[in-house]
């Protein structure tokens, strides 16, 4: 079949009250954005409670699906045939022409289901059932009617025009990007922060992201993995400013002043207060990070808590009770984790301490910070001054 439009199905946004124009139009814009690359041209329109898209002559099917299937808001992609002709006996030869070429193996059960949102259309819904159901039945005699568990459910919609549709593409579900506000995502080479990247977006949060680079500990190539990572998850969340921060002095400054096996809790504490600070000179009001509890380290609640006590901005972690499998397989279905397992080295690989700290003590991380004094206010500064910014639009 050579569909030509699509009704776009939104689960969660339809529940919004009177806040629900503003989820449609983000949806309607995040799809004219998601279609921007896409062979063809598009009118995507907004109609009484309705998504539709419409290719305007030749398109890429594919790739048009491919594209809606990242557009967070999205429950099912329908795509549909639209009759202008509402004649019946024109929608009775349109229906036939749906059924054969929608369903070439003809062994299967069907149900019409007529909804008549034009009240002034002659015929009833319940009318359009059993007529609509003879005409199929007389063209394709191996077709049979189930009203209970049909393969096919054939929706009739008669409205300005006449809807047809029984196929249902999944979408990715969630809420359209932008309608809850900005976060920034400490954005490593590894495989949980980007998973936690598309879960935040995934519920509209718009997001930026912010890398640390310890040039030449760590390579052009991984700071190189870091910017493929975020094009990728910017295929779903939209475009992403990647702030480049380079790190290299203060680590090495907290190398060389701190006891080494505290040096991870305190790196991941000024990576939390400089990444605060980027948020909010951009405009965002939380943080995304891709911690799970106990898988290094770093991560135990003890050292959650350390790293915390910096932050005054909320700090989302998604992943936080996901076993590590479980943030695999969100990586492998969004297309990340090839680029994340590439073994490029991110920063904290270097500087990693043969025993680290696993129950951080505060009040000594407290007073291993102070042997910082002198100079860290100034690097800070520095490393936010030179930081770097790359915009990745997927
Ligand atoms: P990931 O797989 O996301 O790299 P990880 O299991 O390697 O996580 P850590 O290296 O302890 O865990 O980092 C925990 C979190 O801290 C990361 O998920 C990420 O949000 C943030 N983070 C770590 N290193 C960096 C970095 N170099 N730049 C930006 N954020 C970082
Ligand atoms: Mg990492």
């Amino acid at each position: 079949m050579q569909y030509h439009s699509f009704l776009i199905k939104y689960a969660e946004i339809g529940t919004k009250g009177k806040n629900r124009y503003m989820f449609e139009d983000a949806l309607v814009k995040q799809i004219r954005y998601a279609l921007r690359d896409v062979d063809g041209r598009f009118e995507v329109s907004k109609e009484s409670g309705r998504i539709y898209v419409k290719a305007e002559g030749e398109y890429d099917y594919d790739d048009t699906v491919e594209a809606l299937k990242r557009v967070f808001g999205i429950a099912d992609i329908c795509p549909m045939v639209q009759i202008d002709d509402k004649d019946y006996e024109n929608l009775k030869q349109h229906v036939r022409d749906y059924m054969d070429q929608v369903y070439p193996d003809k062994n299967i059960t069907f149900k019409v289901d007529a909804r008549r949102g034009d009240k002034q259309y002659p015929v009833t819904s319940d009318q359009i059932n059993r007529d609509l159901g003879e005409v199929i039945l007389e063209a394709f005699p191996q077709m049979k009617v189930d009203v209970h568990h049909p393969d096919v459910l054939l929706h009739v919609e008669v409205r300005q025009k006449i809807n047809l549709f029984s196929v249902k593409i999944p979408g990715p579900g969630g809420m359209p990007v932008g309608t809850n506000g900005k976060a920034m995502l400490l954005l490593s080479g590894g495989i949980d922060s980007p998973v936690a990247g598309y879960m935040i977006a995934k519920r509209g949060v718009k997001i930026d992201a912010v890398y640390f680079h310890a040039p030449p500990y760590t390579s052009d190539r991984a700071k190189q993995k870091v910017v493929d990572l975020a094009n990728l998850v910017a295929r779903y969340a939209g475009p992403i400013m990647l702030h480049v921060v380079n790190f290299t002095d203060i680590q090495l400054y907290i190398y060389d002043k701190c006891p080494h096996e505290e040096l991870t809790i305190i790196m991941r504490r000024y990576m939390m207060r400089i990444a605060q600070t980027i948020a909010e000179q951009n405009g965002a009001i939380a943080l995304i990070t891709g911690e799970s509890i106990g898988q290094v380290a770093s991560q135990t609640v003890q050292s959650l808590a350390a790293t915390n006590e910096v932050c005054t901005m909320p700090v989302f972690r998604p992943v936080i009770g996901f076993d590590k499998q479980e943030i695999v397989d969100v990586s492998e279905k969004i297309g990340t984790f090839e680029t994340s397992i590439q073994p490029f080295e991110d920063c904290c690989t270097i500087f990693v301490a043969k025993h680290p700290v696993t129950k951080p003590n505060i009040n000594v991380i407290h007073s291993s910070e102070r042997k910082l004094e002198e100079k860290i206010e100034q690097m800070v500064e520095t490393a936010l001054e030179t930081t770097e910014k790359i915009l990745c639009e997927g």
